[in-house]
């Protein structure tokens, strides 16, 4: 089977890529530069990669740029998309990559009948930022949308453009008779496979070297491994649709930072986050979406033992740090 990963290069997408040559898949990986080794090295090494991996020129804001590469793919992973805070162009530097990227990935696989189903790499920061308080008994689910207009207030662009990708692509998927699913992860730890630094492990990085202080705000955390095994999950299974919440654990981050003490007593951590009255509230993520992506009709007796029987185990979040 031949699918396509784009923004290949990337943290998420280099563990997708890895996964699915893993699982037998011929993948067509798009990068920006093809000739860049610091992009495409850690791709070309990988086990399967001589035989069924193929790099190709692609850019987001391209017109047309994907039409060769999804034509004969089976599926498509969209994952290519800016993830940055630090912009002085919100518009250039992010919204239009995420919201004309997205579409212009979409308007490809529209164009070819190959394509079975299109997994979208969406965020839940397109899920969580709608104004709504969160408290301890609050669950956030996939009925959840973050609206554009709350993102734009407190210039959360980031926020703002996977929110407005993730719309758009919805839109266009219904017009277009698209499958297409979402994943909706929090912010992914866990071990990188490219030699750069990518911003939610730089996020982790900068509290642990005291780069940054331990801020007084809840992590919804999940395990990069988690993200691409759900994303594969999400393509293989073909009752799967609709969005996919992914948060392993939802941790304030003074619980980060007593974590990270047990496991490295000898780092010269702070004691205590640097502004903890009052602390934010915790809350949680339904897992209940993202744990049945793997089900088969389990027997109602198996059924107790769910977890035992999913595809997806959400990785301790211990074991990501
Ligand atoms: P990375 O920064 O590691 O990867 C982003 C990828 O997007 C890179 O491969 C980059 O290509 C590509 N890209 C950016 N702009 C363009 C463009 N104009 N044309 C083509 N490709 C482009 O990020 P992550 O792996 O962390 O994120 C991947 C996806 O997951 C994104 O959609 C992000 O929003 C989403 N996500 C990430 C989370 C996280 O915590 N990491 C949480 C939730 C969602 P290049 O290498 O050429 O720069």
């Amino acid at each position: 089977k031949v699918v396509c990963v784009t923004g290949a290069s990337g943290y998420i997408a280099s563990w997708l890529v890895k996964l699915l040559l893993q699982h037998g898949y011929t993948v067509k990986a798009t990068v920006r530069d093809p000739n860049d080794p610091k992009k495409t090295e850690h791709l070309l090494t990988l086990d399967g990669a001589k035989e069924r991996l193929h790099l190709l020129k692609a850019d987001l804001l391209e017109e047309g740029s994907f039409d060769s590469v999804v034509d004969g793919c089976e599926g498509v992973f969209h994952t290519a998309s800016p993830f940055y805070h630090k912009v002085t162009d919100p518009q250039a530097e992010l919204i239009d990559p995420a919201v004309k990227g997205t579409l212009n990935v979409l308007r490809s696989c529209a164009k070819v009948q190959s394509i079975k189903r299109v997994v979208l790499t969406s965020s839940m920061v397109a899920v969580a930022f709608n104004g709504k308080p969160l408290a301890p008994d609050v669950v956030i689910d996939e009925t959840w949308f973050s609206n554009a207009a709350v993102c734009e207030k407190s210039k959360l662009w980031y926020m703002l453009s996977k929110t407005l990708a993730e719309e758009d692509a919805w839109k266009f998927a219904k017009e277009n008779a698209i499958d297409m699913v979402a994943i909706n992860p929090g912010l992914v730890i866990g071990p990188f496979l490219q030699p750069t630094l990518n911003t939610s492990v730089e996020t982790v990085l900068k509290l642990v070297n005291g780069a940054e202080r331990f801020p007084n705000i809840t992590y919804r955390l999940v395990d990069v491994r988690d993200v691409a095994n759900a994303h594969i999950l999400a393509f293989e299974n073909p009752s799967a649709s609709g969005r996919y919440c992914l948060v392993g654990r939802v941790m304030h981050s003074s619980e980060v930072l007593k974590i990270l003490h047990e496991l490295f007593p000898d780092l010269n951590l702070p004691e205590k986050c640097a502004d903890d009255k009052p602390f934010v509230p915790i809350y949680l993520v339904s897992k209940e979406r993202a744990e049945s992506l793997g089900l088969n009709f389990t027997p109602v007796e198996v059924s107790k033992e769910r977890a035992e029987n999913l595809g997806l185990n959400f990785t301790p979040v211990e074991v990501s740090l």
